[in-house]
């Protein structure tokens, strides 16, 4: 297939990308570099830089046949301090790209959404019946966008298929986590080891879990990548359809910090800092609908390998 994939200089988007051309996909990446990185897009794919806002229309002219959209705005705290950012990055520029498919006849859309539409859980796992109460601006709008996606493959005929992620960590390779501003705890705990950051800050001990600390479900982004190329493949005109993607086992913070000590061999000093707004205590995924429709399963489950691929691209990183 020919796809477009938007935000594709960005960590997933990238992983996704590679992924897509090793499929022998034909793969055209649009991003506008806010904050992806040139080098992370695959050399066997085309590069065009421009905001979706501006160049969507002229893109998606040449005929494609099919869109996986990751590029938006994706910092909790941000979205909480500056909300326009996300209903604006997120959600406006979401419509402009629907209407561009509309307007092309692109039969497909698989959406880069997130766990964060839940909010804070009733049961664990989660499956994608559950509540969705977003407790962050950022679960909002990509909420937002899932209803839109609902709307238009309803009206429109569009196969469209959002994929709800859990905690994505490691690396495909060369390509990995780089966040200008880091919030993720798998790659701030490797900057500790790496010496960029004196310590590690644990955002609560008092959660209600076994250790005290919060409780996630860490996916591999190598894995997260191939449940899309599933969906592209298992997509059906007129219908969205939205699965969960994690491994169905949680991890506490103080676990992922232990693991991270085993892989790279350094204390990794840990404080005890205030909870971070917005933290549900557990997040763990049922991954369960995503295995049945789509034939996917993770390969890659096991924390220690996910954070051995992470450590190896954070340290090629270091070293280039
Ligand atoms: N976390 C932490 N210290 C940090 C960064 C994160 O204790 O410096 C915790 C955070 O409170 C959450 C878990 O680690 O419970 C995973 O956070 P992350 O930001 O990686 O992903 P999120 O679950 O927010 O999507």
């Amino acid at each position: 297939m020919k796809l477009l994939v938007t935000g594709g200089a960005g960590y997933v988007g990238s992983v996704c990308a590679a992924r897509l051309i090793e499929s022998g996909h034909e793969v055209v990446v649009l991003d506008d570099l806010s904050t992806g990185h040139a080098d992370a897009v695959p050399s066997g794919a085309r590069f065009v830089e421009g905001d979706i806002n501006e160049v969507i229309g002229s893109v998606l002219a040449e005929g494609f046949d099919g869109v996986l959209h990751f590029a938006a705005k994706s910092l909790v705290g941000e979205s909480m301090v500056d909300p326009a950012k996300y209903w604006q990055g997120n959600v406006v520029t979401s419509l402009r790209l629907l209407d561009a498919m509309r307007e092309h006849g692109t039969p497909r859309l698989v959406f880069s959404s997130t766990a964060a539409t839940y909010g804070e859980p009733e049961e664990v796992p989660i499956a994608e019946s559950a509540p969705t109460r977003p407790t962050n601006t950022y679960g909002a709008t990509k909420l937002a966008i899932d209803h839109a996606i609902t709307s238009y493959a309803a009206a429109h005929g569009l196969a469209a298929v959002s994929l709800r992620y859990f905690n994505v960590a490691g690396a495909h390779g060369p390509v990995g986590e780089r966040h200008a501003v880091e919030t993720h705890l798998i790659p701030l705990v490797l900057q500790v080891a790496l010496g960029q950051r004196e310590q590690i800050q644990i955002y609560g001990e008092d959660w209600p879990t076994e250790d005290g600390t919060c409780v996630r479900d860490y996916i591999h982004v190598t894995d997260l990548a191939d449940a899309h190329l599933l969906s592209l493949e298992h997509a059906v005109a007129g219908e969205h359809r939205i699965y969960n993607l994690g491994n169905g086992t949680g991890f506490s913070v103080k676990q992922v910090i232990d693991t991270c000590r085993e892989v790279t061999g350094h204390p990794i000093p840990a404080v005890i800092a205030p909870r971070r707004a917005g933290d549900p205590a557990v997040l763990v995924a049922s991954s369960e609908r995503a295995r049945t429709d789509l034939g996917w399963k993770p390969e890659r489950a096991d924390l220690t390998g996910i954070v051995r691929d992470a450590w190896e691209f954070t340290r090629s990183r270091q070293e280039a």
